[in-house]
C-alpha cells in the first residue's frame, strides 16, 4: 500500500471549474472520504487520481511517484464503482481471476490470490457461481474481490454501496470498514451519504462547488466544523443556526434575539474582535438544546412548539424563536403540544458562532 498525495490539483471542463486548487496528502492504510453533494467535484478528483481524467493543473503521486502524465494502467490501483458490472458468463473465480490472467501472472498466483480473496470476503462456497445466481450484496463483494486480487497501492471506490438496498448497505459498510483493517489498505472512497463518511473514513474531506471545505477526521468535522456548509451538512437534523446581534456590555457580551437575550460564553466573547458587523449566527445541534415545560426558572430562550414528530426512542421537535426555525431532539418522554411556548436550554459549552458575511467559524 502506498500514500497519494494531490498538489494544487484542479480541473476545468471549458468555463467550468469542477475541482478547484485541491492539496492533500493522504497516508498510507488510510480510509480517506470524499463526501459532498452532488455536483461538488469528487468524482472527478477520484477519477484523475485514477488517470481517467486529465488534471488542467497540479500534480499526483502515488507512493514517491509522480503519475500525474501516467495512464490508468500504470497507477497500481484498483477501483470499486456503483456499476460493478461483472462478466454474466464467467463464474466468481473467474471474474476475479480475469484482471490478473490478462496481465499474464501466473496460474498457481491467480489460484492463491482469488482463493485468498474469497476467504477474505466470505465468498469461498459461491466461486462457480455465475452473476446472475448471486444476490446483490454478493456481487459487489465479487467486485471487490476483483480489485482485492490486484494487490493494488490503493484501492480508489466511488459510491459502491448505493445500488444495494438499506440492510445490506448497512451491512456491507461495515464489512467495508473490517476490510480495511484486515488489509492495512489506503483507500479513497466517494460518497454524499454523511453516514458513509462518519462511519468508515479515518478522514474525511468536505467539498462544495469544486472547493474543499475541511479536512478532518469524523470527531472534528462534527465537532469543530470550520464553516456553516460543514456544520449543516453532516448531522441529522442538521445543525440550527440562530441570528442575532452581539451586545457589548462592561466585560461582558451577549446576543439580542428579537426581544430575547442571554450572555454569551467566554470562549465566544473572546471572537467577537474578528466580526465585521455586530451580526452574529449562533450554532446548535438539536441534541445541545433541552426542553423544559415553559416554567423553568432560567430557560435560556423561549421557544413556540410547531411540529413533535415521534420517533420513537426520541422525540424530533419543530419549534420557532422569534420566526427562526430551531429543531430539537427530546427523549420519548417529554410530553409537550404543538403551540405550547416551552424554555430552551442551550448546552453553551458546545455552541457554535459564525461570521454571518463569511459563514466561517469564529471558533475553528
Ligand atoms: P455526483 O455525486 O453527482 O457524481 P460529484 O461531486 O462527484 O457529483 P462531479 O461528477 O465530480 O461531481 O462533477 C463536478 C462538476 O463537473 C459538475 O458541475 C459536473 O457537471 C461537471 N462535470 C463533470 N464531468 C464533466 C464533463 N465531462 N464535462 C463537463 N462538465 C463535467
Amino acid at each position: 500500500m502506498a500514500s497519494v498525495v494531490l498538489q494544487h490539483v484542479s480541473k476545468r471542463y471549458g468555463s467550468v471549474e469542477a475541482v478547484h486548487d485541491v492539496n492533500l496528502d493522504i497516508r498510507d492504510q488510510e480510509f480517506l472520504v470524499f463526501l459532498g453533494p452532488s455536483g461538488c467535484g469528487k468524482t472527478t478528483t477520484l477519477r484523475m487520481v485514477a488517470g481517467l481524467e486529465e488534471l488542467s493543473g497540479g500534480d499526483i503521486f502515488i507512493g514517491e511517484e509522480n503519475v500525474s502524465q501516467k495512464p490508468p494502467k500504470d497507477r497500481d490501483i484498483a477501483m470499486v464503482f456503483q456499476n460493478y458490472a461483472l462478466y454474466p458468463h464467467m463464474s466468481v473465480y473467474e471474474n476475479m481471476a480475469f484482471g490478473l490472467k490478462l496481465r499474464k501472472t501466473p496460474k498457481s498466483e491467480i489460484d492463491r490470490r482469488v482463493k485468498e480473496a474469497a476467504e477474505i470476503l466470505g465468498l469461498g462456497q459461491l466461486l462457480s457461481r455465475k452473476p446472475k445466481e448471486l444476490s446483490g450484496g454478493q456481487r459487489q463483494r465479487v467486485a471487490l474481490g476483483r480489485a482485492i486480487v490486484r494487490e493494488p497501492k490503493a484501492f480508489l471506490m466511488d459510491e459502491p454501496l448505493s445500488n444495494l438496498d438499506a440492510k445490506l448497505r448497512t451491512q456491507t459498510r461495515v464489512e467495508l470498514k473490517n476490510l480495511h483493517h484486515r488489509l492495512g489498505a489506503t483507500i479513497i472512497y466517494v460518497t454524499h451519504d454523511q453516514t458513509e463518511a462518519m462511519t468508515m473514513g479515518t478522514r474525511i474531506v468536505v467539498m462544495r462547488d469544486g472547493l474543499v471545505q475541511q479536512v478532518d477526521t469524523p470527531d472534528g468535522i462534527y465537532n469543530k466544523p470550520a464553516n456553516q456548509f460543514v456544520a449543516t451538512f453532516v448531522g441529522t437534523p442538521a445543525m440550527n443556526l440562530v441570528k442575532g446581534n452581539v451586545v457589548a456590555h462592561g466585560d461582558g457580551a451577549s446576543i439580542q434575539i428579537g426581544p430575547q437575550a442571554f450572555e454569551l460564553p467566554d470562549r465566544i466573547r473572546q471572537t467577537l474582535s474578528r466580526l465585521s458587523t455586530d451580526a452574529l449566527t449562533l450554532g446548535l445541534r438539536p441534541e445541545d438544546i433541552y426542553l423544559g415545560d415553559g416554567h423553568d426558572s432560567d430557560p435560556v430562550l423561549n421557544a413556540t412548539v410547531q411540529v413533535i414528530e415521534p420517533m420513537g426512542h426520541e422525540h424530533i421537535v419543530y419549534l420557532s424563536v422569534e420566526g427562526q426555525p430551531v429543531v430539537a431532539r427530546t427523549d420519548n418522554s417529554w410530553n409537550g403540544h404543538a403551540g405550547d411556548t416551552v424554555g430552551m436550554k442551550l448546552n453553551l459549552q458546545r455552541l457554535h458562532a459564525f461570521d454571518p458575511s463569511t459563514e466561517a467559524s469564529l471558533l475553528y
